[in-house]
């Protein structure tokens, strides 16, 4: 009887240990599964409309990052908008490349948030705007991080890597843009700034990885960027356009429409659709609206420089930009002036030079109308 008893117990005694060992491992299996799940935390990418500019807020397992804010006028809109996503504090803020329409708005973000790194390219712009962000940095102790094409930094559950620009120099301030390929899971976003086919050429010929699944287009939408050989490399299947409704430069550019229509991308623009924001999963994307269907491509409104701000030539603009010339009395006049009213048409002469050329060429300003 007692031979049986310690027999029985012996044998308790390894069934515990045995079912103990399947519960350990199957508390194992359940804490491996519950980590892949926690790996595929939700990321959320707002392309925030901030007319015709740039802003992308982007969130991960609590953590956030600031992709360029927009033009000057829009510093406190990209702040309000932060704060209403619960926004404390920045792990990451980049600001492109120093044209206004993407870090005008940012001396108000790093003044107002915390930020950890703030990104900038090694490229400096004589402009009031690149002025107000040097000294923002300066008062808040803050040094700008000039990152390396390959580096990679850790986002929450998401991780980017820097795919542009390289060290050297270039011709065209959109060249220097900062270029990041963000991934999460299965999920990969492209954002290029304003880079042109210069940048766009180097990024292929370094043979990064630059597949994505969602590629925000180049330069709102310009033909100076996206070209063919690049987006066949990027092979989205999504595309977002940040421009302004009927901006001035006619972004999006016809040529840029049609190649995203040829490949078959569908397209989200914020200045048909406004804010725009993409939710990945690890797996799947989904928006927070339909793509939009109208490939209405923008209306040149004459050639100017996007390093500019669109207001300050709209006052020249309604009057043609122009002058009103005599060329019999070699006298320059505003058209609003009494004596072009008054002119023979033979003698009436419309220009778009400005008064030094004219006065070069031996014209007067016209006493009534061109002394202020
Ligand atoms: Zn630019
Ligand atoms: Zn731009």
């Amino acid at each position: 009887m007692q031979k049986r008893a310690i027999r029985n117990k012996i044998i308790s005694i390894f069934m515990a240990a045995f079912l103990l060992c399947i519960g350990w491992m199957t508390g194992l299996q359940g804490a491996e599964a519950a980590g892949t799940e926690s790996s595929n935390s939700l990321l959320e990418v707002h392309y925030i409309d901030v007319g015709q500019g740039d802003a992308t807020l982007i969130k991960s397992d609590g953590h956030a990052m600031l992709i360029d804010a927009g033009n000057n006028n829009k510093g406190t809109a990209v702040q309000s908008y932060l704060q209403k996503q619960g926004i404390k504090k920045l792990d990451y803020v980049i600001g492109t490349h120093p044209d206004a329409d993407h870090i005008g708005g940012l001396d108000v973000i790093i003044y107002k948030f915390d930020c950890t790194t703030v990104m900038m390219p090694d490229y400096s712009k004589d402009t009031k705007t690149y002025e107000e962000v040097v000294d923002t940095l300066k008062a808040k102790n803050y040094k700008a991080l000039h990152p390396k094409t390959g580096d990679t930094y850790q986002l929450g559950d998401a991780s980017f890597t820097v795919t542009a620009p390289s060290e050297r120099k270039y011709d065209s301030a959109n060249d220097y843009s900062i270029a990041i390929r963000l991934e999460h899971g299965d999920n990969h976003f492209l954002f290029v700034g304003d880079a042109e086919e210069e940048s766009e050429q180097e990024m292929l010929k370094t043979k990064q990885k630059l597949s994505a699944d969602v590629y925000k287009v180049s330069h709102h939408g310009s033909r100076s960027g996206t070209t063919e050989g690049f987006l066949k490399a990027v092979n989205p299947q999504y595309a977002v356009i940040s421009c302004g409704e009927d901006n001035s430069y006619g972004h999006p550019h016809a040529e840029v429409m049609n190649l995203l229509r040829t490949e078959g991308i569908k397209v989200f623009r914020t200045d048909e659709q406004g804010t725009i924001v993409a939710v990945s999963d690890g797996k799947k994307i989904t928006w927070n609206m339909s793509p939009d269907e109208s490939w209405r491509a923008g209306e040149p409104k004459g050639t100017r420089s996007d390093a500019e701000p669109a207001v300050k030539n709209t006052k020249e603009e309604k009057n043609g930009g122009s002058y009103i010339l005599n060329t019999n009395t070699k006298k320059v006049h505003r058209p609003s002036c009494s004596s072009v009213k008054k002119m023979a048409d033979k003698n009436k002469k419309k220009t778009k030079k400005s008064l030094k050329e004219l006065e070069k060429e031996g014209y007067t300003p016209c006493q009534n109308c061109m002394d202020k």
